[in-house]
């Protein structure tokens, strides 16, 4: 096998698979090297919402026309990926989420999105199972949509193989090789692979990837659990809604639930390292964190997460309780659809950054080594076009978008 690329992108999920992709059909020889199964981590783990509805300003532009590629993917890679465009809708049941609703609304006229503030009745006419009683209203972006996870960075790893990029599952990347202020590198299992440009995309990994490299991503691991019901006996029209909690209807009349605003954060010794970076973050959702202390900490401490070979697959343990609490704030909207029983659940960490931005970024240090990593649980949406852009970046040179709030010097200064 060829062992030198242009470009080897490091992690198989959504943001590494569509910059092989995007690379690959800018004419660049491109390895993508992933340590477990491709897709095995969030972005076939996520509830695949993908909305412009609620975003931080800063990504909008991105997201608007990552859009245009939700819209054209299945076309583009020829095969079906689940996507459908019917919205995502927040019910609002307290005057808080009034006021949260009603704060988005500025940037969704700034950006010109299709978000407006429905009345109970027109929830009741989208959601005709619904129980609209405690509904004061929602917020609803009707152009926004969602897809399958299980499918969409498995298609894009297919159709990056097919533009002749060097798909390698199980094999880890365990470190990057610099010469003379560049890289030059990747070290695998599989042996070394030159390359002239590398994409670090290594989701909840990132950072120790690159503290070997003096270059600080601190990320916290955030344990989100989702179970899927049976077939229900009810109608949801496709949307997804957080209402009391987290829901979609899936075309075959299952619904996945989540535990949705609960965030769960397993101990472990990256919460000593880069706890205090996120006191303002915590701060802010105190109410709704929730701590473990378990095996993870012990994992942690024997030093199980600072190899890439120990856990091909993170694969938490979903959160029971949570899910039960959630089917049973399900079953207050649709009383209609009980009783619920999960027929699987699963889990997944996903990586926080302190101020929930992703790092999008052409490093100045080492040259050629760009990230795109901490995507702060809402990077199925915008992976696609975090990954086109990272493939700008380096087969054009510069990208259409104003990244300087992804920079990694945010957390890289002094
Ligand atoms: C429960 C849950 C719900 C979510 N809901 C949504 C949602 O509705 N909408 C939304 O937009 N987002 C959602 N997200 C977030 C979204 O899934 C992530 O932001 C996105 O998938 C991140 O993609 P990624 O490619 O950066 O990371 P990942 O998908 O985690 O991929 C990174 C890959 O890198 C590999 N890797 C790491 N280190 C190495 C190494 N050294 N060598 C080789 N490979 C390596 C890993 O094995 C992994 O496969 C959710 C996440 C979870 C867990």
């Amino acid at each position: 096998m060829n062992r030198r690329f242009d470009t080897v992108v490091v992690g198989g999920g959504i943001v590494g698979t569509t910059a092989a992709y995007y690379l690959a059909k800018a004419g660049k020889r491109v390895a993508l090297v992933e340590k477990g199964r491709i897709n095995g981590e969030q972005s076939s783990r996520n509830w695949g919402a993908i909305r412009t509805q609620g975003r931080d300003p800063s990504e909008i532009p991105m997201m608007l026309d990552c859009l245009d590629i939700w819209r054209g993917v299945e076309a583009e890679l020829g095969e079906s990926v689940g996507w459908r465009q019917q919205g995502q809708m927040r019910v609002i049941y307290d005057r808080k989420m009034r006021e949260r609703s009603e704060a988005f609304m500025p940037t969704a006229r700034e950006f010109g999105l299709t978000t407006r503030i429905l009345t109970p009745s027109e929830v009741a006419e989208i959601l005709p199972h619904y129980d609209a009683r405690d509904c004061q209203g929602a917020l609803f972006t009707p152009t926004d949509g969602c897809a399958e996870p299980e499918k969409v960075a498995s298609a894009f790893a297919r159709g990056a193989s097919r533009l002749g990029a060097a798909i390698m599952d199980y094999t880890a990347a365990v470190s990057v090789d610099t010469q003379n202020g560049a890289v030059c590198a990747v070290e695998t299992e599989q042996g070394r692979l030159d390359c002239e440009t590398i994409v670090v995309a290594s989701g909840a990994w990132t950072s120790r990837l690159l503290k070997p490299l003096g270059i600080r991503h601190p990320t916290l691991w955030i344990r989100g659990s989702v179970g899927r019901t049976g077939v229900l006996p009810i109608e949801m029209r496709k949307l997804v809604v957080w209402g009391k909690c987290a829901y979609r209807q899936c075309p075959d009349g299952r619904v996945n639930i989540a535990v949705a605003e609960d965030g769960f954060h397993d101990l472990m010794l990256d919460s000593l390292v880069h706890g205090l970076k996120f006191l303002p973050l915590a701060q802010r959702n105190w109410r709704n964190v929730r701590f473990s202390l378990g095996k993870p900490l012990m994992r942690s401490m024997m030093g199980e997460y600072a190899d890439f070979t120990t856990h091909r697959m993170l694969d938490p343990r979903p959160d029971w309780k949570g899910l039960a609490r959630a089917s049973k704030r399900f079953l207050e909207e649709y009383p209609a659809a009980g009783p619920i029983t999960y027929e699987r659940a699963w889990a997944g960490y996903i990586d926080y950054t302190p101020d929930e931005l992703p790092v999008i970024d052409a490093l100045a240090k080492p040259h050629g080594l760009f990230v795109a990593a901490g995507l702060s649980g809402h990077g199925f949406g915008i992976g696609p076009i975090v990954g086109k852009t990272v493939s700008d970046l380096i087969a054009k040179g510069r990208s259409d978008y104003n990244l300087a709030p992804f920079s990694s010097r945010r957390f890289n200064h002094g």
